[in-house]
C-alpha cells in the first residue's frame, strides 16, 4: 500500500537484511550518553528514572541505556536489545561480519548449547528473531509478560558469554552465503540496488552491502567473529527497549539483576568516513536475468543526524510524501494512472540514518514505455516541484494522511519499540519520535520547494538501470522476511 515502505523494502532486501530494516547509528554516542545522564540527574524524583510522556528512561552503572514504554492493553511484552554497530561499521575486506555474527549469536554460550536460546523462547510461547542494518544489530523477543525474566537472562548471557566455535562458524557462514545468493544474486532488483549503492557512495560505508560481498564472506573466519563481538557487544554500546504490560520500576530491578552483571568495556572510536562531494551525475547499467526493466535514481541528501538546517530532513520527508504517499499522491495520479508511463514508481527517504543518505526514486516502465521515458517523467515531476510551489491545500492533505498513519503505528508495541531503538542507536534522542508529527506539520510549501532546488540536482544524482537478460529468471518479487535460526 504505502509506496514508501515499498521502496525501502526494495532497498532493504537489496541490501539483504535479515528481517532487517535499514537505519544508521551516530558515532557521538558518548556525547549522547553524557547528555542523557545529565537529564537523569535533573529529573531526580524517582532516583535515576526519567519519565517523559509514557516512556521511562534509565541507565545502569555499566552504561546500558534502558527505555520502557508501559502499555497495558494486553498482557504481552516486547523486549529488544540494540547494539550500536552494523554494516556501516565494517571495514573493507570483512564486509558482512555484523550480520554473520548476528547468526552466530544463536550458537550458544558457556552454559547454553547451539540454538538452545531459540528453543527456550519457543517453549515459553515466545517469538524471537534478530536483524542487522547499516547502523544496528538488534535482537528481540515477544512474550507473555510474566516471561520477561527469561528474555533478560538469555540476552544478558549472550552479551557476555558467547561461545564462538570454529565448527559452528564454518557451517553458519555457508548459510549466509546461501542467503546472499537467494536475496541478492538471484534477485535482479536487489542486485541492481547493491550496484547502485556501491556507485552512489564511494568512501561512505553505505557503499557496502549489509550482507557483505561474496568474496569477503568466502574469506571470513571465526577470529573475525571474535573481534567483532569483543569490539561492539558491551552494555555501554547497547540500548534495551521494553514495551508492553510491565511496571517500569520492576523492569529496572530485573535489568539490574541480569544485564547489570555484564561489565562495561572500551568501545572503538569510529572514524567519520563522510562521503566526498559528488561532482556530477553517475550512471550505471546492471545486466541480469529479469522479466522487466527497473530503475533507481538517488540524490545525496542530509538526514536528521547530519543536517545543518534542522527543518530540511522534514521538508525532504514531506517532498517524498507529496510525490508518493498512496493513491492520491502525484506519482500514482500522474505517472501510473494518468500518463500510464509506469507500472510502479516510488519515492522514498529515510530521515533516521547515521550518515548522509539518498533521496530515492525507483520504478518500472509500463508495457511499451522505456526507462528513458520513465526517467524523463520523474524529472518532470521534480522540475514541477521546483518551479511551482506545492499548494497549502495539497500539503495539508498529505500531512493529514501521514499523521493518520503515524497514529496507526502507535497501535503496535513492536513498532514503537523499533522507533525508540532506532533513534537511540543512530545517536539521536528517542524523544524525536514524539516530535515527528509536530515537525512535519511545521513544514511550509516554501521549504518543500527549497529542498528540491537545493538537493535534487544532477551533480548529486546516481542512476542505475536494470537491463533484463533473457536467461530464465527466478521470481521477481521483493520483500523482506526474517530467517529462522
Ligand atoms: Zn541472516
Amino acid at each position: 500500500m504505502n509506496p514508501l515502505s515499498k521502496i525501502s523494502a526494495a532497498a532493504l532486501t537489496a541490501a539483504a537484511l535479515t528481517g532487517c530494516a535499514t537505519g544508521l547509528a551516530k558515532n557521538d554516542t558518548a556525547e549522547m550518553s553524557a547528555s542523557s545522564t545529565a537529564l537523569s540527574a535533573n529529573a531526580g524524583e524517582t532516583g535515576h528514572i526519567v519519565t517523559i510522556g509514557d516512556v521511562h528512561e534509565y541507565r545502569l552503572d555499566n552504561g546500558l541505556q534502558i527505555l520502557i514504554k508501559e502499555d497495558h492493553r494486553a498482557p504481552v511484552v516486547v523486549s529488544q536489545i540494540w547494539y550500536k554497530t552494523g554494516a556501516s561499521y565494517e571495514s573493507n575486506g570483512t564486509t558482512g561480519v555484523a550480520h554473520v555474527l548476528e547468526h552466530m549469536m544463536f550458537k550458544g554460550t558457556k552454559t547454553l548449547g547451539p540454538n538452545e536460546f531459540s528453543r527456550i523462547i519457543a517453549a515459553n510461547g515466545g517469538r524471537e528473531n534478530a536483524f542487522t542494518g547499516q547502523d544496528y544489530t538488534a535482537y528481540f523477543q515477544q512474550l507473555e509478560k510474566s516471561r520477561l525474566p527469561i528474555s533478560f537472562e538469555l540476552e544478558a548471557d549472550r552479551m557476555a558469554n558467547l561461545n564462538l566455535r570454529a565448527e559452528d562458524f564454518v557451517k553458519e557462514v555457508k548459510v549466509v552465503m546461501e542467503e546472499r545468493r537467494m536475496r541478492t544474486d538471484d534477485k535482479p532488483r536487489s542486485l541492481t540496488y547493491e550496484h547502485f549503492a556501491a556507485t552512489a557512495f564511494v568512501n561512505s560505508p553505505y557503499h557496502q552491502p549489509i550482507i557483505g560481498w561474496m568474496n569477503d564472506l568466502e574469506n571470513m573466519n571465526v577470529d573475525d567473529m571474535r573481534n567483532w563481538y569483543k569490539d561492539w557487544y558491551a552494555p555501554n554500546n547497547a540500548t534495551l527497549v521494553v514495551a508492553g504490560d510491565v511496571d517500569a520500576k520492576a523492569v529496572f530491578e530485573l535489568a539490574k539483576k541480569t544485564y547489570g552483571k555484564v561489565k562495561a568495556r572500551p568501545i572503538p572510536l569510529l572514524k567519520p568516513q563522510t562521503d566526498f562531494e559528488q561532482k556530477g551525475i553517475k550512471r550505471i547499467v546492471v545486466k541480469a536475468p529479469a522479466q522487466v526493466p527497473y530503475m533507481l535514481m538517488g540524490y545525496k541528501v542530509p538526514v536528521v543526524a547530519t543536517a545543518k538546517t534542522d527543518w530540511e530532513p522534514y521538508a525532504l520527508e514531506m517532498l517524498a510524501n507529496v510525490l508518493d504517499a498512496g493513491e492520491s499522491s502525484r506519482f500514482a495520479k500522474e505517472l501510473v494512472r494518468g500518463q500510464q508511463i509506469a507500472t510502479s514508481v516510488g519515492a522514498g527517504y529515510d530521515l533516521y540514518s547515521r550518515l548522509d543518505n539518498l533521496f530515492l526514486f525507483s520504478g518500472t516502465p509500463a508495457k511499451g514505455k522505456t526507462i528513458e521515458e520513465l526517467e524523463k517523467a520523474i524529472r518532470t515531476q521534480i522540475q514541477k516541484i521546483k518551479t511551482e510551489q506545492v499548494s497549502q491545500a495539497e500539503l495539508d492533505r498529505i500531512k493529514a494522511q501521514v499523521v493518520a498513519s503515524k497514529v496507526y503505528e502507535k497501535d503496535s508495541l513492536f513498532y514503537q519499540a523499533m522507533q525508540m531503538g532506532t533513534l537511540a542507536t543512530v545517536g539521536l534522542d528517542w524523544q524525536l519520535m514524539d516530535q515527528f508529527v509536530e515537525r512535519l506539520r511545521a513544514v511550509t510549501p516554501e521549504q518543500v520547494q527549497a529542498v528540491a532546488k537545493k538537493y535534487l540536482i544532477d551533480d548529486y544524482l546516481t542512476v542505475a538501470v536494470l537491463d533484463p537478460q533473457s536467461t530464465p529468471a527466478p521470481a521477481a518479487a521483493n520483500g523482506g522476511h526474517s530467517h529462522a535460526h
